[in-house]
């Protein structure tokens, strides 16, 4: 479990897996809710994933075609290593099976997958390019992304989601060439806070080529700043005001 592996001693401990199991699902269903608020839905694409504490090999996702703005955890569906849906009663989306599997199988550190076709990343995605670290937030992914240098259509095939986990690598996240972004964590609070800040550095960094040439921020300099913003513990902390935001204002996510 997440909660055991050295250097996420902040993440929060469970007396049952059950309850650890609800954590994860409410966490899940109110991340949907904010890609939701962020406008990061795109007709049935998208998904989040975060791995069941219990069996490994099994993950729980957003039910195909249900909009995000609308989910609570009891929407939720578990899906097994081979695509079977083992709780809820919903289809799978088989992007998100043929994507998520092969980077849960891949990733046995990561707890959590964010997939979405949001506007900036996908147009980021375009270019084919790393984000440079040109702010203080865009350092959180310095050498700590990569590019997946290909697009072969909707990806329907697990090949295609090992080639994808294969470029993401140790990190976490990877820009889907002409697709958009996905990212990782130790939990579902940093891999969708990586999501929401990193489609905004594709954002500040297409604002600022537009008007001109960004200065950059030196190697070295960039460097310690990934150990401030980008760690697994900052990217926990910088989710809890979204949570408590999302969790006051829509209070029947729970359900
Ligand atoms: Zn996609």
């Amino acid at each position: 479990m997440a909660t055991t592996l050295p250097g996420l001693g902040f993440l929060p401990t469970f007396d049952s897996v059950a309850e650890e199991r609800l954590h994860r699902k409410q966490r899940l269903a109110a991340s949907f809710r904010l890609f939701g608020k962020f406008g990061f839905d795109e007709g049935v694409a998208g998904h989040i994933t975060v791995r069941d504490p219990e069996h490994l090999d099994r993950f729980w996702v957003n039910p195909f075609g249900m909009n995000f703005k609308h989910i609570g955890v009891s929407d939720l569906i578990c899906v097994d290593h081979s695509g079977d849906v083992v709780e809820g009663d919903a289809m799978v989306n088989r992007a998100a099976f043929a994507i998520h599997s092969q980077v849960h199988a891949g990733r046995p550190d990561v707890v959590a997958a964010a997939h979405s076709h949001s506007l900036h990343g996908k147009a980021w995605s375009s270019l084919g390019r790393l984000l440079d670290p040109i702010t203080q937030d865009a350092c959180a992914f310095f050498e700590d992304h990569s590019l997946f240098d290909d697009f072969t259509g909707v990806v329907l095939d697990l090949e295609e989601g090992k080639r994808i986990s294969a470029a993401l690598g140790t990190n976490k996240a990877v820009i889907l060439r002409n697709h958009g972004l996905l990212t990782v964590g130790h939990s579902v609070d940093a891999a969708v806070w990586s999501f929401i800040t990193m489609d905004r550095s594709c954002q500040a960094q297409l604002l600022a080529e537009a008007a001109g040439t960004p200065v950059l921020i030196d190697a070295d300099m960039a460097r310690k700043t990934q150990v401030q913003t980008g760690s697994p513990a900052a990217c926990y902390l910088s989710f809890q005001p979204l949570w408590d935001m999302i969790a006051r204002e829509q209070p029947d996510l729970f359900e």
